[in-house]
């Protein structure tokens, strides 16, 4: 196995608070890593951290085994993320919305951009401006756009948050293409064990800022525990 991300003592303080203290989390690569924790418990934190949109007070992040100390470009477009709730725009459909998207980041093409609304089920949506999508097809093309660039790692920040059973469903299986045809490395958060159990290989608990335990799914199903 391949460790394709790891965490050494990772921490933020903000406003002389530790919100995340000595975090040492580590990512297998082709699995699905649920990040688990109570609302408020650092989780965001971590993957700003990891994707480079907040720097560590203190601790390293490697990825394939470099250190991130000095991020490339080439680096960070390995890694795809969904952080903070993504934003399109209203009156163009999803295929106009990836183009756009393409275009501006300086790397259109028309096959990648095919594969990822095929993936995500949304190819055949071809008028319906994304003003009239449900919150599901909105995460969904989220995740076409960034898995446009074909990283190894995804990492998304409660993509489950808000969605109706149909839409966890659909999600769920977007997860496993992801996974299980793409080889790709997920790292997904949630305040919710059920609703990444089904698809989780490895789990991370955080706690007030601690990992407290990062567990094979397999272990925690023969324990039968409850961690959250
Ligand atoms: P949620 O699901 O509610 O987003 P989370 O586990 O992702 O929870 P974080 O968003 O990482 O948690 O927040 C952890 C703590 O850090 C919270 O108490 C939050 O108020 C605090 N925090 C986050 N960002 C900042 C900031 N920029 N300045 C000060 N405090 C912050």
């Amino acid at each position: 196995m391949t460790t394709i991300l790891r965490t050494w003592d990772l921490t933020k303080v903000y406003d002389e608070k530790e919100i995340v203290r000595s975090v040492n989390m580590e990512i297998q690569q082709g699995e699905i890593y649920g990040f688990l924790g109570p609302n408020g418990a650092g989780k965001t934190t971590v993957m700003k951290m990891i994707t480079n949109l907040v720097k560590p007070t203190a601790g390293e992040i490697e990825f394939f085994g470099d250190k991130m100390t000095h991020r490339s470009y080439e680096m960070l477009k390995r890694m795809g993320s969904i952080i903070e709730y993504p934003v399109f725009y209203d009156k163009l459909s999803a295929r106009e919305n990836l183009a756009l998207h393409g275009e501006y980041m300086g790397y259109y093409d028309v096959q990648a951009m095919e594969e990822a609304l095929e993936l995500v089920k949304l190819s055949a949506v071809d008028k319906k401006p994304v003003k009239q999508f449900s919150l599901g097809m909105k995460q969904r093309l989220g995740i076409a756009r960034a898995v446009m660039t074909k990283p190894e790692l995804l990492i998304l920040d409660e993509p489950i948050n808000g969605l109706d059973p149909l839409g966890i469903k659909e999600l769920r299986e977007v997860f496993r293409m992801l996974s299980r045809e793409y080889g790709m490395t997920l790292l997904i958060s949630s305040h919710i064990l059920g609703e990444i159990e089904q698809i989780a290989d490895t789990i991370g608990v955080i706690r007030e800022g601690v990992l407290v335990e990062q567990l094979a799914m397999d272990t925690i199903r023969n324990q039968n525990t409850q961690y959250i």
